[in-house]
């Protein structure tokens, strides 16, 4: 056995990428990111010449010269590997193996840095669907980068590797894995078959323009559209340097429509027409926004169940989805896989980085460096709320489980959701907190409840219930009446399902304390008819007693159901 650290020399695994590279080492057996571009571990695979210095610009400073130098800067260059092809970078002229090489050896370079040792060999990955010429394209680019290719990778069997030393909680009753790869610019859909230590592709499909720009370019539709309203003007297809401006706000704000379901697109002076600045101010609600790309996402489905076809596979052969490529990210994606398939679906590992942790764990395998497990702080059950969307059929009582935080998400973890009032000036929300897998909220855990008071609105009025979740364990809960100055915080242990909430002077109390107090003023109101008070009484000092007494939490729970149940009848007597 050999221990790569005592011989001086680190063998890094590369994700050489058509958008983004990174690259990964092994330390005591475990996976580590390189941070390459301050403390990001994501580097962009642009590189660009300076002429005037006669330098090569490598990385985020080589995209930000994209739209000033277009000629002398070169991007995806990934699509161009294997062609016997060459491109210009001003009077220069290179092959795609040389512009990747470039990239490489940017990226050892800081891998140098980092870990104080001299990189000489290396694991690098490409796509499943690579072909002969691809790969020893790849090969030649990291030996031109000083690099011995120790082995190259399939991308997602590189993903799988990861998974394999993450500690999960399912074991796996099939011996397929199903990888959704979805980038920047690409889509790829692997299934893989293990067999003992080997893990054999069966089936690669994808499309290779596809990605996280199509869903940037829906939005730049719509601001341009904007633009076209408010001076009606089309400029649909040129101003190459509004389209760049428009793209970089549209992925901003995708990014953020992935956490919050809606977002304000503020930006001055976007154009100016005749010395008049136009700005851009719009509204976009996560629901909007996926009616935009819902076609785009249906495409990578169909390419899904292509590829099941192609590995003569159904959907009910697979035992496991992992996630990959910063685009799997978006809501709406998880969300269709989770419709089809009825297993977990894994997307704890940073899908931006596990192709190359990947590929790092399969440099340990190489040189049998023993390798430990990766620890993930993740979330074991999804989080979300009771909402009247459906009703138990029995009671007719609500009864859906609306989630906002996916099982198996890294934390911390912030996520947000919009929902609605149901009907003219209501005054307050039950929030009932769950945790669990089914869409019932009967069949989950009830983990939490408050009530939040809201301000008179009309009907419809969006709430917006956001939850963050931190490495303790404590899921804070902000609610907040859209348009109204009216929030509230919470605050969870969902370990000790204990519930907080900090009132306006900022103090916090136990929500179980405060139903008490609630209920001590609801039962000292005038005119409340003797019965119902009575009722009151007896279910309260149950309630009361069972806390005291440290009773079992269904008791707990029940107890409260009914006190709140009660304490909502005795407010509405006038
Ligand atoms: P990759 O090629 O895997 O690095 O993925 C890059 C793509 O992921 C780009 O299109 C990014 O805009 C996109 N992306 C990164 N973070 C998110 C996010 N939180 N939600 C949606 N897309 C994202």
């Amino acid at each position: 056995m050999t221990n790569i650290e005592n011989i001086g020399e680190v063998i890094c695994g590369i994700d050489l990428g058509t958008t983004n590279s990174c690259i990964s080492y092994l330390r005591e057996g475990k996976p580590f990111v390189v941070p390459v571009e301050g403390t990001s571990a994501i580097m962009p695979s642009v590189v660009s010449y300076d002429e005037s210095a006669e330098i090569m610009i490598v990385g985020r400073e080589a995209l930000n010269r994209l739209a000033a130098f277009p000629n002398h800067t070169v991007r995806s260059i990934k699509r161009l590997m294997g062609k016997d092809t060459k491109v210009h970078l001003g009077k220069k002229t290179y092959t795609p193996e040389d512009v990747s090489s470039f990239i490489l050896k940017m990226l050892v370079e800081k891998a140098a840095n980092i870990t104080g040792k001299t990189i000489k060999k290396a694991v690098i990955t490409v796509p499943a669907y690579f072909d002969d010429a691809q790969r020893r394209a790849t090969i030649s680019a990291g030996e031109l980068a000083g690099l011995e290719v120790l082995r190259i990778v399939n991308e997602p069997t590189a993903a799988s590797l990861v998974y394999d030393y993450v500690t999960k909680e399912d074991d796996m009753n099939s011996p397929y894995i199903l990888v959704y790869d979805l980038g920047g610019g690409t889509f790829d859909v692997s299934i893989l078959e293990i067999k003992g230590e080997i893990k054999e592709v069966l089936a690669s499909c994808g499309d290779t323009s596809l990605g996280g720009d199509d869903f940037d370019e829906r939005l730049v539709g719509l601001f341009l559209r904007n633009i076209r309203e408010k001076t009606g003007m089309d400029f649909s297809s040129d101003n190459r340097a509004l389209h760049m401006r428009l793209k970089e706000i549209a992925e901003r704000t995708k990014i953020i429509l992935s956490d919050k379901p809606y977002t304000t697109v503020r930006e001055a002076s976007i154009i100016v027409i005749d010395g008049n600045p136009i700005n851009l101010d719009i509204e976009i609600q996560r629901d909007e926004y996926e009616d935009m790309i819902s076609d785009l996402v249906n495409k990578t489905i169909e390419k899904v169940n292509e590829a099941l076809e192609e590995a003569r596979l159904t959907i009910g052969d697979i035992g496991e989805v992992l996630l990959v490529g910063g685009t799997t990210r978006t809501p709406m994606v998880q969300q269709a896989l989770s419709e089809i398939f009825d297993i977990p679906i894994y997307h704890s590992v940073d899908p931006d980085l596990c192709v190359s942790l990947g590929a790092a764990v399969q440099s340990g395998l190489i040189t049998g460096e023993p390798l430990g497990h990766i620890l993930l702080d993740v979330t074991s059950h999804s989080l979300g709320i009771k909402t009247a969307d459906d009703f138990d059929e029995e009671t007719m009582d609500p009864d859906h489980f609306s989630m906002i935080i996916r099982r198996n998400t890294k934390i911390p973890v912030r996520k947000a959701d919009i929902y609605y009032s149901t009907y003219d000036n209501q005054d307050k929300v039950l929030i009932e907190v769950f945790q669990g897998e089914s869409n019932s909220c009967k069949e989950n855990t009830l983990i939490g409840k408050f009530i939040y008071e809201l301000k008179p609105a009309p009907v419809y009025c969006p709430v917006v219930a956001e939850f963050s979740y931190d490495k303790e364990g404590i899921v804070h809960i902000t609610m907040q009446q859209k348009g109204y100055n009216n929030s509230k915080d919470v605050t969870l242990d969902v370990r000790n399902r204990e519930v907080k909430e900090k009132d306006a002077s900022g103090d916090t109390r136990s929500v179980l304390n405060y139903i008490v107090e609630k209920y001590k003023k609801i039962v000292a109101k005038e005119g409340l008819p003797e019965d119902l008070k009575l009722e009151l009484v007896k279910i309260g000092t149950a309630y009361e007693r069972a806390l005291r007494d440290g009773k079992d939490e269904d008791t707990i729970d029940d107890l409260e159901t009914l006190l709140i149940e009660k304490m909502e009848e005795a407010e509405d007597v006038e």
